[in-house]
């Protein structure tokens, strides 16, 4: 099956091609027929599935044609809601690619930032607009952004949204929304209260469901290291070096850790940047921006701070303490191996940190092999 064969208009089978998409990924064809035909959908689908051109698809074609034959003027007409600033951006960016050939315009909006710029932007008529929960309902007050003419609504990474805590927010967000629009749910996983939350905004929707990374990582090659903490700088040098041409994203469990292991790499010259809650947007989004430009080849992270984000042809990842519970390995060694490409990730494990490892195993049904620390 190809993106032409799901009779993909052709400005977007152009912008696609030029990113060299062909081949739809799973959730990509289950879902864009079901999206195209104006359904709602639950999509229960990692990131790294290709979830965000599941809907962003649809969403541009049903947009394009509408737009050709009422030729409105430009209002809101779909909207996205996601948890994170970075995943914001990255939903935006990929509007930015898909859209390019349609005249369709798009914006992203996010907190802690001056709202200036984006205010002035929203000004110029905007279609497709994707949005933190707490800017946009800021910007709504000010009656900067009208949801009145939404056509095409998408809540995604649901689960995150509730687990940071947005539920009032989108509860208060629904009823601004029009009664008859379509909406498309995304969630990696569905707790009893994610399913009673899709039930209240979904009109007679279509599960959409694939592989949880936790099988669909089967691309990721998977190894163990034991040592004990006071080494652990010493391998990740060792490796960094050895790998110095991969990106890398090395994750830390505490933010002041992530500081100390940039210090000691960039001591020994191996140049890295770390992103964590601590640091502002902007240095947040520069560290991010040199990574994906190859200006640096090694970005250390937390937890929170790498949720979501979308490095194409991230290689290795290191986990250099162990995450607290299973799901987050599976989250974190998620962010390599994407698309079916192929991925390496490698875990420190202290005798302290020993009992997570059955955890992880049991969790992803692979058994960790250790390696031997090189010398
Ligand atoms: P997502 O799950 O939306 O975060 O997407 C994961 C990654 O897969 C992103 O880097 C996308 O750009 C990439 N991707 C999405 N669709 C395709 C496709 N059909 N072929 C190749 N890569 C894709």
């Amino acid at each position: 099956m190809t993106f032409k064969e799901l009779n993909i208009a052709e400005p977007i089978l152009k912008a696609l091609s030029n990113k060299k998409y062909e081949i739809p990924t799973p959730i990509q064809e289950k879902a864009i027929p079901l999206a195209l035909d104006g359904r709602d959908i639950l999509g229960l689908a990692q990131t790294g599935t290709g979830k965000t051109a599941a809907y962003a698809i649809p969403i541009i074609q049903q947009l394009l044609l509408s737009k050709a034959l009422t030729n409105k003027k430009q209002t809101i007409k779909a909207l996205i809601l996601t948890p994170t600033r970075e995943l914001a951006i990255q939903i935006d960016e990929c509007f930015t690619d898909y859209a390019k050939y349609t005249g369709l315009r798009n914006t992203v909006i996010f907190g802690g930032v001056n709202q200036r710029p984006q205010v002035d932007k929203l000004r110029q008529g905007i279609d497709i607009l994707t949005a933190t929960p707490g800017r946009l309902l800021d910007l709504i007050a000010q009656k900067h952004v009208q949801l009145n003419n939404i056509q095409h609504f998408v809540l995604d990474e649901a689960d995150r949204m509730l687990d940071m805590g947005f539920i009032h927010d989108i509860k208060r967000l629904i009823p601004l929304l029009p009664v008859k629009r379509q909406t498309l749910f995304f969630s990696a996983t569905m707790p009893s209260t994610i399913a009673s939350l899709s039930k209240s905004i979904l009109h007679n929707p279509l599960k959409v469901e694939v592989a949880q990374v936790s099988s669909a990582a089967e691309t990721i090659e998977q190894h163990l290291y034991f040592v004990e903490k006071p080494q652990k700088s010493d391998l990740l040098i060792t490796l960094l070096k050895r790998e110095w041409n991969k990106s890398v994203l090395v994750f830390s469990r505490t933010k002041h850790g992530a500081d100390k292991i940039a210090r000691i790499l960039n001591k020994k010259g191996i140049g890295c940047e770390a992103i964590h809650g601590n640091k502002t947007q902007n240095a947040r989004q520069r560290a991010l921006s040199d990574f994906k430009t190859g200006k640096t080849h090694v970005i250390i992270a937390t937890d929170i701070a790498a949720r979501g984000i979308d490095i194409a042809n991230l290689e290795l990842v290191i986990n250099y303490d162990m995450p607290d519970v299973a799901e987050t390995y599976i989250h974190r060694i998620g962010r390599t191996g994407r698309a079916g490409q192929n991925g390496i990730a490698l875990t420190f494990c202290s005798s302290e940190e020993k009992v997570m490892v059955s955890d992880i195993q049991k969790l992803t049904g692979k058994k960790l092999n250790a390696l031997l620390i090189p010398a």
